[in-house]
């Protein structure tokens, strides 16, 4: 018996073996096309070559599956687990808008375009049209801004984080700057005012409490090594209970009064009522400006809803000096972030940005229309027998704006029969990967950042990553 069946196995393996298609062959599928477009021919190969090296070993142990493999399939998951950061767009199932990890602020189609139209070209970025000559960075930008903040002049530089440390070390490079302890704050991963500071060679003049900061506070720790006094948004937390911070104008009239800059970083860079959209009302660089804010600071790629970008608006004769500084050649904006801004500060004058910024138009959406589409793919998912419930639940801003505040918002919750977290990775390691939240074992796709026409997208991607683990 024993004698026989070797021959007849060899024979077997030989003939899988045989049966496995050449590397090159492979290629040519018309499936891996999308694969060579995103990873590269040579890390395709790679994979490939891995995939076969794999079958063959376990054919010649016996332990390859039965049947034919589905290469494509097989390749295509070595790609995603051995290149997973390559860049594609994922659908953003979490209810946070401005997701810092997703890269924020999704852009228009109106800067979208510009930077498409345009990045590929040569553009006027520094030359001046009218003498033919050298004129400064995206020169109109300066005034477009200006237009829409009510500042006299506004300049553009990488992020908020170099238009703050711009200011710092420009204004107040070895002298002191006065903060209240209470916006000694740290931003998401790495801002953290202190430190900044530091940095820069500026002394932090850390003045009042935690929880209280007094304008007498203030004018009592001004003298004549004071470069300014800096006001921080607190951005991302909230402080509750006894609490008192100094308003914008009382500081106002104090640097007024002492001929001492007033510095606001702002962050957030809301130039629309935030109350519009049944939030808290967000202080707007508009407004910071009319209580007295000598300079502001904000980044695009937040409420501005545009690309990473830091804005500085206010005084002429403040903002002229950063120009000339040498740090300002190091943190300048690029120019595809110039273009794509000047896009954005153009609808915001347009006054179309609710329907034309993603950001905004998310915001506004409301619940009934949300529900609808929700109910749409739990329909789709029921259909294949996956269960799907939709539940009401919050949507949050994100990107370090507004804790606390909150959007309702329609949910489709998902059960998933074995582990959630591995529910949760299925759907991430899908095509589309699909980004959803874990709440009480169950998985919750948030309707607000989904992106209506992604919702075709949304129940495949759960079909196909819930039944392949039933
Ligand atoms: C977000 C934020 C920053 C950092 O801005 P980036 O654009 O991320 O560099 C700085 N200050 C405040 C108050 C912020 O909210």
């Amino acid at each position: 018996m024993k004698a026989s069946r070797a021959p007849r196995t060899r024979h077997t393996t030989n003939t899988a073996l045989r049966s496995l298609p050449a590397i090159e062959k492979l290629l040519e599928s018309p499936e891996l096309i999308p694969e060579i477009t995103l990873y590269t021919r040579p890390l395709v190969i790679e994979a490939t070559r891995h995939v076969l090296s794999e079958l063959r070993d376990r054919i010649r142990e016996g332990t390859a599956p039965r049947g034919e493999a589905d290469l494509p399939v097989l390749i295509r998951t070595r790609l995603l687990l051995e290149w997973p950061g390559f860049m594609s767009g994922v659908i953003n199932g979490t209810g946070i808008i401005l997701h810092t990890n997703l890269g924020r602020a999704p852009l228009s189609q109106k800067a979208l375009e510009a930077v498409s139209n345009l990045g590929g070209q040569y553009f006027n970025l520094e030359a001046d049209l009218k003498s033919g000559g050298r004129g400064t960075r995206a020169s109109e930008l300066r005034r477009l801004l200006s237009r829409l903040t009510g500042a006299e002049d506004a300049i553009a530089v990488n992020n908020n984080a170099a238009a703050v440390l711009l200011v710092l070390v420009a204004m107040a490079n070895g002298r002191e700057a006065i903060v209240s302890r209470g916006e000694l704050v740290q931003i998401g991963g790495g801002f953290r005012v202190p430190e900044i500071m530091e940095q820069s060679g500026v002394k932090l003049r850390e003045i009042g409490t935690t929880n209280h900061t007094t304008r007498k506070d203030y004018a009592r720790a001004i003298n004549e090594h004071t470069a300014m006094i800096l006001k921080i948004h607190q951005s991302n937390f909230v402080q509750n209970g006894f609490v008192g911070e100094t308003s914008l104008s009382e500081l106002s009239e104090l640097a007024a009064e002492h001929n001492v800059p007033l510095i606001y970083d702002l962050g957030s860079g809301a130039v629309i009522d935030t109350a519009e959209f049944g939030l808290k009302p967000e202080p707007t660089v508009q407004q910071a400006l009319r209580d007295g804010a000598d300079l502001v600071c904000f980044s695009g790629d937040k409420l501005f809803g545009g690309p990473q970008a830091g804005i500085i608006a206010g005084k002429r004769k403040l903002i002229e000096p950063l120009l000339n500084h040498p740090l300002m050649r190091a943190v300048r904006l690029d120019k595809l972030s110039a273009i794509a801004l000047e896009a954005t500060a153009a609808v915001y004058l347009n006054r179309t940005a609710t329907l034309d910024i993603p950001s905004w138009r998310m915001m506004s959406y409301d619940l009934s229309a949300l529900r609808l589409r929700a109910r749409a793919i739990m329909r789709k998912l029921k259909a294949c027998d996956i269960k799907a419930e939709i539940k009401e639940g919050l949507s949050m801003v994100g990107g370090g704006t507004l804790p606390e505040q909150s959007l309702s918002t329609a949910l489709v919750s998902l059960t998933p029969t074995g582990s959630a977290e591995a529910c949760a990775r299925s759907l991430r390691l899908s095509q589309p990967p699909l980004i959803a939240r874990i709440e009480n074992d169950h998985i919750l796709i948030d309707m607000r950042t989904v992106f209506p026409e992604q919702d075709d997208a949304v129940a495949k991607v759960v079909q196909r990553a819930m039944n392949r683990k039933n």
